[in-house]
C-alpha cells in the first residue's frame, strides 16, 4: 500500500550534483565526474533520512546514468519503499524514437531498485521537440504508466519562455505539476523569466518544484560586496539560505531541489528548512541589492549543468570553462587582478585533459539544449580560447614562437 505523500520539510536531494570520486579510474564513455562516490552519498543520505529529508530527485543521465545506480544502491536497498519520495525524469531530449520509452522507463526503474516512482516527469520539454513527441504519443504513455500505478504524478522540467509553458498546460491538463528554474538571480532576468514562469504555473494551478535555487552554487559564492551585505543583516545565516529562503518564500512552491554532494550543504540546509522562516521585506531590499551586485560581475550567466557538454560531438566542457572564465573576469573586477593567470593556467591544463575551446567546429548542437540560451560558441571562441587563454604562459610562448618564425 502506497502511504499518502508528505512533503515533510520541501527540501528535497537534487541527485545532479552527488559526491563524486576524485580521480576515479573512468570507464570508457564516462565523465570523470560520472563516478559517484558511494560510501560518501550513504552518509549525507543516512543523515538526511533520520531528519525526515526524503525526497530524491533523479534523471536518466545524470552522472551518466549512475546519479539512479546510487539511489537504488544508497536509497532503495537500505529504505522501506514508503518511506523515501523518488522522482525520475524521462529523458526526451536524448531519445530518437518512441520505441525508446517502454524501455528506458523501465530500466529506470530497476536502476533505481523501485517497483514504482513518486514522481515521473518529462524532462526539458522544448518548443522544438514538442510536437515530435505530442505525435508519438508521449502523453498518452505517460498518463498510461500513471493509471497503472508505475508512478503517482506527472511532471514536466522545462528551461522555455512563459508562452511556451501556457501552451504545454493548456492542451495538457492531465500535467499535475511543473519544475521550474526559479532563483533570486533570474527571477526578472529578461533570459529566463522565471518570475512569469512562476505566475505562469500558479495561474493553472500547478503546485512547482524548484530546480537551481542557488544557480549551479553561484549564489552561494557571490561577489564580495554582496556578501557583506548579507553578512552585517544576519551574521548567522549562510549565504546560500537567502537563495533557498527566497524560492521557499513563494506561494506554490512544493518542494526546493538542492544539490549537496557535501555534508555541510545538508547540514547548512537543514538549520533553514527544519524551521523555514519567509522572508522579510528588508531581506527582500538586500536581495535587490545583491542581485545588481552580481549582474554587475557575471559575464557568462552559466550554471555549469553540463547539458552541452552531453550533446557536444567533441566533448567540450564548455561549462567548466565558463566558470573559468567567470573566475577570470571576476578577478579583472576586483582588487585580485594579479591573479588572472591563475583561471587560465587551469584552462591550459583543462584544454591538453578535454577538447580545448578553440577545437569547436560550431555545429550548435550545445546552444539547442543549454537551459540558460547562452551564444556557446561565441564565449568559447572570444572568451575563452582568445581572452582567457591570452593569459596562460603557454599562450603567450605560442604568441613568441609564432613571431619568431
Ligand atoms: S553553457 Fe548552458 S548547457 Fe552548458 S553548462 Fe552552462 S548553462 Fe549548462
Ligand atoms: S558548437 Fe562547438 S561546443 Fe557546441 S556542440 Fe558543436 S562542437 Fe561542441
Amino acid at each position: 500500500m502506497k502511504k499518502e505523500i508528505d512533503f515533510g520539510k520541501r527540501l528535497a536531494f537534487g541527485c545532479l550534483r552527488l559526491p563524486i570520486i576524485e580521480n576515479g579510474e573512468v570507464a570508457p564513455g564516462f565523465r570523470d565526474d560520472s563516478l559517484v562516490d558511494e560510501e560518501a552519498w550513504q552518509k549525507i543520505v543516512d543523515k538526511g533520512m533520520a531528519n525526515g529529508y526524503n525526497y530524491f530527485d533523479t534523471s536518466w543521465f545524470y552522472h551518466c546514468g549512475n546519479s539512479e545506480r546510487a539511489i537504488g544502491h544508497c536509497v532503495a536497498d537500505k529504505y522501506p519503499r514508503d518511506s523515501f519520495i523518488l522522482s525520475d525524469k524521462m529523458p526526451v531530449k536524448f531519445m530518437q524514437t518512441a520505441d525508446e520509452m517502454e524501455p528506458i522507463f523501465n530500466e529506470q526503474l530497476e536502476k533505481c531498485h523501485v517497483d514504482y516512482f513518486d514522481f515521473y516527469l518529462i524532462h526539458a520539454i522544448s518548443s522544438e521537440t514538442y510536437e515530435k513527441w505530442t505525435n508519438a504519443g508521449l502523453f498518452e504513455f505517460l498518463v498510461k504508466k500513471r493509471e497503472e500505478g508505475k508512478y503517482r504524478e506527472f511532471g514536466m522540467s522545462l528551461h522555455e519562455t512563459p508562452e511556451f509553458l501556457d501552451r504545454v498546460l493548456t492542451e495538457h491538463p492531465e500535467v499535475d505539476f511543473v519544475m521550474l528554474q526559479i532563483n533570486y538571480l533570474d527571477w526578472n532576468s529578461p533570459a529566463i523569466r522565471s518570475k512569469e514562469l512562476y505566475e505562469t504555473a500558479v495561474r493553472h494551478g500547478k503546485p512547482i518544484v524548484v530546480m537551481e535555487p542557488c544557480k549551479g552554487g553561484t549564489l552561494a559564492n557571490p561577489p564580495e560586496e554582496a556578501v557583506k551585505l548579507m553578512k552585517d543583516y544576519n551574521p548567522d545565516a549562510s549565504i546560500a539560505s537567502w537563495a533557498y529562503r527566497f524560492v521557499g518564500s513563494l506561494p506554490g512552491v512544493r518542494v526546493v531541489s538542492v544539490g549537496m554532494p557535501r555534508m555541510e550543504f545538508l547540514e547548512d540546509n537543514m538549520k533553514t528548512f527544519d524551521d523555514f522562516k519567509p522572508l522579510n521585506d528588508e531581506e527582500y531590499a538586500i536581495i535587490d541589492k545583491v542581485v545588481e551586485i552580481i549582474n554587475a560581475k557575471t559575464a557568462i550567466p552559466c550554471t555549469n549543468c553540463k547539458y552541452c557538454e552531453e550533446a557536444c560531438p567533441l566533448d567540450i566542457p564548455s561549462g567548466d570553462y565558463f566558470m573559468l572564465y567567470n573566475d577570470y573576469y571576476r578577478m579583472t573586477q576586483s582588487s585580485d587582478y594579479n591573479d588572472v593567470c591563475t583561471p587560465a593556467i587551469t584552462y591550459g591544463f583543462m584544454k591538453e585533459r578535454r577538447t580545448g575551446a578553440d577545437k569547436c567546429v560550431a555545429c550548435g548542437k550545445c546552444e539547442k539544449v543549454c537551459p540558460q540560451h547562452i551564444p556557446i560558441i561565441e564565449n568559447l571562441r572570444e572568451k575563452v580560447a582568445g581572452e582567457l587563454y591570452s593569459h596562460n604562459p603557454d599562450s603567450m610562448l605560442d604568441n613568441k614562437v609564432e613571431n619568431l618564425e
